[in-house]
């Protein structure tokens, strides 16, 4: 396993075993592009599997107003400097240099409690959303420093006044303050999205199982990929780097409520108007359908799918269910098969093949956990375990921070309150029976908020009925039935293209989601001006902006010869009768629109008989076109396509051809888009839309 080990401000990226950290090492912060230790009270990290010592944290005496410069000083100028297609590229390498170095990861992630399946989760799943991200904005965003949001706004009636929203970088930084259940896959699902949009982060990772965290951020760092500054490591806690902050910072929170109430209450962020993510504790439900009795698919799958979340991590998941609510029906039946599949998993050592879960992330955790249960349980019966002793294999269960799964019963749904309000972060879960799907809904509202709802259910009716219930109290909601179980990614994942986060008691916040986690660290601006001028601060063509005419037919000009703006006027071509028909007949297209006049002025939208929409996109590409081989390589699609006005034999049309925008994707060629407007002879719009083409690019 290889740390980074540094003496003073010296980085020395020495190779150090997992064997020897128990000669206490101390991990140093990363701050201000060099390695440094903090000073003085020091908080032990200790192996979850047998509580010894492997090594040292503080932060103290780390000048954390010279990190908040520093990330604004260096790393945003750094990043901003490179457009979002530079980041999306960087971000990739970086993935494919963590994916190859996951062996010495996997090693070290057993001491906090892992197991292998966990390992996935939390390292590979981290790397896998590096990926995405870099996969996304490579396909999304654009080779410039700001991003289009939203479609031209006009503002006035001559046409000479427009807006549009943009979307660019924060100049600040992104404070990121992770929970300690997953130490690789909280940091780098924060980090994918703020290295996207093009603020620096300073990471603060929950210090029990930071020496995961620190081993990765050390590969990080040693890969050299990232731009100085781009990135730093707080080991221990923030000091008074929240008097540092200000309007232009982001905080992107994981952890308790009562931390984020601290964090967001703090005056600076109050009154700077700190932009504040949070995603916090989570009471999340999986609701068996009425119809999903024992015997059907979908009884089973929900038996499977609260035992995995039960022991998934330990249950150490935010997104882990916590309460099972199932109909009063199918309750004793669902009881018996929960706890006859919770006898079949076995607790011990991670390192075991035969284990199935580990330990919780620290000693500390499992006192936790157990005074959680212990206040469940003034409502609710013990079904399964217990929370003082189990037999473990391969390891002693008091050194360890070993838990038995621990099942409970409320039995009656109604009163019960606390089942609704303790959040026991472990491998414990709470089964309430419900009488009516009214009653279903109310109980998963009682949560105040959650990340994520599964409804097991092979009825459309019970579905809609669920989802419409409690969708406004959920970030995600799984429906779950023997059509997708196959390949469901399950109740508990996170997934890059989804929203992570959830309302009211989940803290309000979202991660993840596609561009939408780029964009929390962007900021909005509505720009208004000319078209002219707007054209040329979006670079992106807008109507009524000025146009030019080159000697060449943009067809024969490489990509990067092409100018936004750059247009041609077609010849006119009579659209008649016959070619109506003949394209009716060669397609069999015969619509009575365009074929049977008494039937089309019949119609409240046409005048007669009228060109079928496919003629005239067939008739424009045929204006337009320049037929030789040359750089244009393919049209790949159409977007926004508008029929305006209906086109009768007679009608002239012809067209107008203009690059819209331009977007070099790979280094052989770029997606060019072109607005495309058909028009009739009195000048008057029929159809209109963007054509996209990959061309060429120039040879070096
Ligand atoms: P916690 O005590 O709130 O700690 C979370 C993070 O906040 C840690 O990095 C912690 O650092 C830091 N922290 C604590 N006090 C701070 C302060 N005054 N200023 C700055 N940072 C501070 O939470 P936890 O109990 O360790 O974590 C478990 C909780 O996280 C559970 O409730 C769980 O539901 C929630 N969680 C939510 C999600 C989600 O996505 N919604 C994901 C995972 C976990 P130290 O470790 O140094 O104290």
């Amino acid at each position: 396993m290889l740390w980074a080990v540094h003496a003073g401000s010296i980085p020395i990226g020495r190779a150090v075993s997992v064997a020897s950290l128990e000669s206490r090492t101390q991990l140093p912060s990363f701050v201000a592009g060099r390695w440094q230790n903090g000073l003085r009270g020091f908080t032990e990290l200790r192996s979850a599997i047998d509580g010894r010592v492997l090594g040292l944290a503080s932060s103290s005496g780390l000048d954390f107003g010279e990190m908040a410069g520093y990330a604004r000083s260096v790393g945003g100028p750094n990043l901003r400097g490179l457009t979002f297609l530079a980041r999306a590229a960087l971000l990739r390498q970086l993935a494919t240099y963590l994916n190859e170095r996951r062996e010495p990861l996997y090693a070290l992630s057993f001491e906090t409690g892992a197991t292998k399946r966990d390992h996935l989760i939390d390292i590979d799943g981290g790397i896998g959303t590096l990926f995405a991200y870099a996969s996304r904005g490579r396909r999304e965003l654009p080779d410039e420093k700001f991003v289009l949001d939203g479609a031209v706004e006009s503002l006035s009636r001559g046409g000479t006044f427009v807006a549009r929203h943009i979307l660019t970088p924060l100049q600040g930084l992104a404070l990121h303050i992770d929970a300690f259940n997953f130490p690789c896959w909280g940091m780098l699902e924060k980090l994918a999205p703020t290295f996207l949009a093009g603020v620096p982060a300073i990471v603060k990772p929950a210090t029990s199982t930071s020496f995961l965290t620190h081993a990765m951020f050390a590969l990080i760092m040693e890969s050299g990929i990232l731009p100085e500054g781009a990135f730093q490591l707080i080991m221990g806690g923030t000091g008074d780097l929240l008097d540092h902050l200000g309007g232009q910072d982001v905080i992107s929170f994981t952890g308790s409520h009562a931390t984020s109430l601290t964090l967001r209450n703090h005056p600076v962020v109050a009154s700077e108007a700190v932009r504040f993510i949070a995603e916090r504790d989570s009471l999340n439900a999986a609701i068996l359908g009425p119809d999903a009795g024992p015997g059907t698919p979908e009884f089973d799958l929900f038996v499977e799918e609260v035992v995995r979340e039960m022991t998934v991590k330990a249950g150490q998941k935010c997104t882990a269910i916590r309460r099972a609510i199932v109909p009063r029906a199918h309750h004793a039946a669902l009881k018996e098969a929960l706890v006859e599949k919770l006898r079949g998993i076995v607790v011990g050592n991670p390192r075991l093949e035969s284990v199935q879960m580990g330990p919780l992330a620290s000693l500390d955790q499992r006192t936790a956990v157990r005074a959680s249960v212990a206040e469940l349980q003034t409502e609710a019966r013990l079904l399964f375990g217990d929370p003082n002793s189990w037999i473990v294999e391969g390891a002693d269960y008091q050194a360890g921070a070993f838990l038995s799964p621990l099942l409970l019963g409320v039995e009656k749904g109604g009163p019960a309150r606390k089942v609704h309000e303790v959040e026991a972060f472990g491998p414990v879960s709470s089964v309430l029976a419900y009488e009516t799907l009214e009653d279903a809904i109310e109980l998963a509202k009682r949560g105040s908020g959650s990340l994520v709802a599964s409804i097991f259910t092979y009825d459309q009716d019970v579905a809609d009925a669920l989802v419409l219930g409690i969708g406004s109290y959920h970030g995600r909601i799984l429906a779950l039935d023997r059509d997708c179980a196959r390949e469901s990614t399950g109740h508990g994942s996170p997934l890059p293209p989804l929203v992570h986060g959830g309302p009211g008691r989940a803290g309000g916040g979202e991660e993840l989601g596609g561009l939408r986690g780029v964009f929390h660290y962007l900021q909005r601006t509505a720009v208004q001006a000319s078209p002219t001028r707007l054209t040329g601060l979006t670079k992106s063509w807008t109507a009524g902006a000025r146009t030019s005419k080159k000697a060449q037919h943009p067809f024969r000009r490489f990509f990067e010869d092409l100018s936004i703006g750059e247009s041609i006027l077609t010849a006119a071509r009579v659209v008649t009768l016959e070619d109506i028909e003949h394209f009716a007949e060669f397609t069999g297209d015969t619509f009575y629109a365009h074929m049977d006049e008494e039937a089309a002025k019949a119609n409240p939208f046409f005048p007669g008989r009228v060109a079928h929409g496919y003629l005239l996109l067939s008739f424009a590409a045929g204006l337009f076109v320049d037929p030789a081989p040359g750089p244009v390589l393919a049209n790949y699609g159409l977007e926004n396509l508008r029929f305006v006005k209906p086109v009768v034999p007679g009608d002239a049309i012809r067209v107008r051809l203009t690059v819209k925008q331009k977007t070099p994707r790979q280094p052989e060629h770029g997606e060019v888009r072109w607005d495309v407007r058909i028009a009739n002879q009195d000048d008057e719009l029929v159809a209109s839309y963007e054509l996209l083409t990959l061309n060429a690019r120039r040879p070096t």
